[in-house]
């Protein structure tokens, strides 16, 4: 093992020429840049043929990687806020998109095109900002609460509520050959903002892209120290010292992972383990489709694009294609003569639309399962043995044609349902009627996700209602979207990505979803204003904090959660329910005054509910003057509980709810530093029940910067 402090990555030079020594790929572990020992596994250009690097994790210690992960790592990421590591995700995507040109450069020697590269580079830095925006869902807390607090009490003294804590250990990440920027950042994105670090195990036969933007991560020295760890090569023993508290993903092949997850350690320890496997992805085209419509259009389209994009190395990429059996033979040859027109070859040809996979013996492994799918198939489009190139010579890169097949029982195939051919591969096949085409969709075992192509939304509602038992995401496709339709095959930060049975069972990404991944879920118990304590947001029943000094005279900083008043008294006479009818336009039989209220819910003339809301904010709102509060932000959520009769009177229990910081917007010579805050407002009736309940947000401006 060799310690080195170089942050450029060697393969912007030529390496491993005849007799020159092979250039080892780093494993970024416990602070520094090691190699590892041995040749290692020998890695290659996916268009020439030529070495690159070697990859070896030989003689690193996988115990103290996993350990300096959870004491370094982890301890400054959960001591970080939410909003504070949310920061950090968007200047880390900043910068590295700064960096992108140098990424792309190196992607071409996976075999990825330009619009490949975009997807796995710019896609996987994007959901750097998707989570970095993600704060905002947050509190600015290093932990959260999760739900609705829960009453457990009829005096009210003593309740619960959900909270979730980051964990304590570390996302071990074993990702796919495919996407080898994506795959990593889609999921540190999410484990960073839970306030979790990572040791990233890339599939070695592309890791040298994974290795390259590692480098400008660490040399960024935006992340702590051990939020992220590199290991290019084999796992080694990695796995048999994870604990309860670590978290693992794995993406790639069913019988790796399967072997995985039935790793003793993983078993005895409960950690859990994602994974995200096989997935024989469908696409329906509806029965309402003609030819010559738009959505059939639209249909050749999206199946070229699953086709040919990433050569068909996506694990979402469609590989069964269901058609009304009038219109098979119709579809297989447009979908033909639209992949005729895609040329393949060097991805840094600009006309290339295809490039090579990720190298030869995944080429050799997608030839051998489509001879095993055309025992029961043909292929109606392309060929296993010859393929047409540009700038390129086809015996030396991982070149394969697209291939379309063709079955025509698709029910008496099974084998078309169950072997991945994780290259540009696709079978078209014909069904009867819809409650056929789910059933076919169906016999994936479950799918990472399926799209059906209809303009009828009640087809599609019959399908979606269906099929949704058996794929983590369904795309509907016509024309009303397409134009701004991110695809079949994107999935996407905030939505859920994953599948049950055959592809995995697991869930990455989601939104807040994903990130609760990595948090403990504790059910807390205790009195109101112990749990007000805790969460930092107030409870029904807590004991508020009273002071001379009004809550909306109060700058931000000054604030405290619970800080509460209870106004002056208001009688709601006939007189002010008639005034704001006329006012608002509102004569709502409840609100007037000659209503005969025999066989109503009402004994007599009734307030308007928003009348008592606006009531309210005469009873509670200071401020003639100019003060910290800027403005009234909405309401989130509003309920009238009892009818509020002519007559009434009115008080109301104003509390400080919770407190979001917003960020300054330094290029806005305009804006003023603040914050948003949620204002509890108990609308109480003259027998002290709430005749009304609301939850308020007014901006509120930070003392650092008075007007
Ligand atoms: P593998 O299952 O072979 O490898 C996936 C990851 O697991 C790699 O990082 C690999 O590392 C690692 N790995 C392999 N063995 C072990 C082990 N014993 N301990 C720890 N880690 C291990 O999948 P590939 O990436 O090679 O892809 C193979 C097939 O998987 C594809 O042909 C396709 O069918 C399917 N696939 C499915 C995807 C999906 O999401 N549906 C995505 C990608 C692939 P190393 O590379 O060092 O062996």
């Amino acid at each position: 093992m060799s310690e080195t402090n170089n942050n450029s990555s060697n393969l912007r030079s030529p390496t491993g020429g005849q007799g020159a020594p092979v250039h080892k790929l780093e494993n970024y572990i416990t602070g520094s840049w090691i190699t590892g020992d041995g040749d290692g596994q020998l890695l290659y250009d996916a268009v020439t043929g030529e070495t690159i690097a070697a990859a070896t994790t030989k003689g690193l210690d996988f115990a103290s990687i996993l350990q300096y992960g959870r004491e370094v790592g982890n301890a400054s990421l959960r001591k970080l806020t939410f909003h504070e590591r949310g920061r950090m995700l968007k200047v880390l995507a900043m910068y590295l998109m700064e960096k992108k040109e140098s990424f792309y450069a190196v992607s071409y020697r996976t075999g990825a095109t330009k619009a490949d590269s975009w997807i796995d580079i710019e896609g996987g830095i994007g959901n750097l900002f998707a989570n970095a925006s993600l704060r905002r869902k947050f509190p600015d807390l290093p932990y959260c609460t999760d739900g609705d607090p829960i009453g457990l009490s009829k005096g009210g003294t003593f309740m619960a509520h959900h909270l979730l804590v980051p964990k304590e250990g570390v996302a071990v990440h074993i990702n796919a050959y495919n996407f080898p920027v994506w795959g990593m950042l889609e999921k540190c994105a999410v484990n960073w903002l839970a306030g979790v670090p990572a040791v990233v195990k890339p599939a070695s036969i592309t890791s040298f892209l994974t290795e390259a933007v590692v480098k400008e991560i660490i040399a960024s020295g935006i992340l702590p120290q051990g939020a992220l760890q590199l290991l290019c090569g084999s796992a080694g023993d990695l796995l048999d010292h994870v604990t309860a508290q670590d978290v693992i993903t794995f993406t790639g092949s069913k019988t790796t992972g399967l072997m995985l997850k039935g790793h003793k350690v993983i078993l005895e320890e409960s950690v859990p383990f994602n994974m995200e496997a096989d997935s024989l992805n469908a696409l329906l085209l509806g029965s309402d489709v003609t030819p010559g419509s738009a959505e059939w259009d639209i249909f050749i389209k999206e199946i070229r694009k699953e086709m040919t994009v990433k050569a068909g190395q996506k694990c979402t990429a469609v590989r069964r294609i269901f058609v009304p059996e009038q219109f098979l033979e119709d579809a297989y040859l447009a979908i033909g003569k639209s992949l005729a027109q895609t040329v393949i070859g060097n991805p840094l040809n600009d006309k290339v639309r295809m490039g090579a996979l990720a190298g030869k013996e995944q080429r050799d492994e997608v030839k051998a399962n489509v001879q095993k799918l055309l025992s029961a198939s043909q292929i109606v489009y392309g060929s296993l043995d010859s393929i047409e190139v540009i700038d390129a010579d086809a015996s030396q890169g991982a070149f394969l044609s697209p291939l379309l097949l063709l079955t025509e029982h698709p029910f008496q195939n099974n084998a078309v349902h169950d072997i991945e051919c994780f290259g540009p591969v696709s079978t078209i096949m014909p069904y009867k009627d819809l409650d056929e085409a789910i059933r076919l969709t169906k016999k994936g075992k479950g799918s990472l996700c399926c799209s059906i192509i209809t303009a009828n939304d009640k087809i599609a509602t019959e399908f979606v209602v269906g099929a949704g038992t058996h794929h983590g995401r369904i795309l509907v496709l016509n024309k009303d979207c397409a134009k701004e339709s991110t695809g079949h095959g994107s999935p996407l930060p905030m939505l859920v990505h994953g599948g049950p049975g055959r592809a995995g069972g697991g869930e990455e990404m989601g939104g807040v979803r994903g990130v609760k991944h990595y948090m403990q879920r504790v059910a807390i118990q205790g009195s109101p204003t112990t749990i007000t304590a805790i969460t930092k947001q107030y409870q029904p029943g807590a004991k508020g904090i009273q002071s001379d000094v009004h809550p909306f005279r109060k700058y931000f900083e000054d604030l405290q959660v619970g800080d509460q008043i209870t106004t002056q008294k208001r009688i709601i006479t006939s007189e002010d329910i008639d005034a704001f009818a006329e006012l608002s336009g509102d004569h709502f039989y409840a609100h007037k005054r000659d209503t005969n209220f025999s066989g109503t819910m009402f004994e007599k003339q009734v307030a308007h509910g928003y009348f008592i809301l606006s009531a309210a904010a005469g009873l509670f709102v200071d401020g003639s003057d100019l003060g910290p509060v800027l403005l009234n932000y909405g309401i989130d959520e509003l309920r009238f509980t009892k009818p509020v009769y002519a007559g009434a009177v009115l008080t109301i229990r104003f509390t400080c709810k919770e407190k979001l910081p917003q960020d300054a917007k330094p290029d806005d010579e305009n804006d003023i530093p603040k914050g948003i805050v949620k204002w509890l407002v108990e609308m109480l009736d003259e027998t002290a029940e709430i005749a009304g309940i609301a939850t308020i947000l007014t901006m509120v401006a930070k003392r650092e910067q008075k007007r």
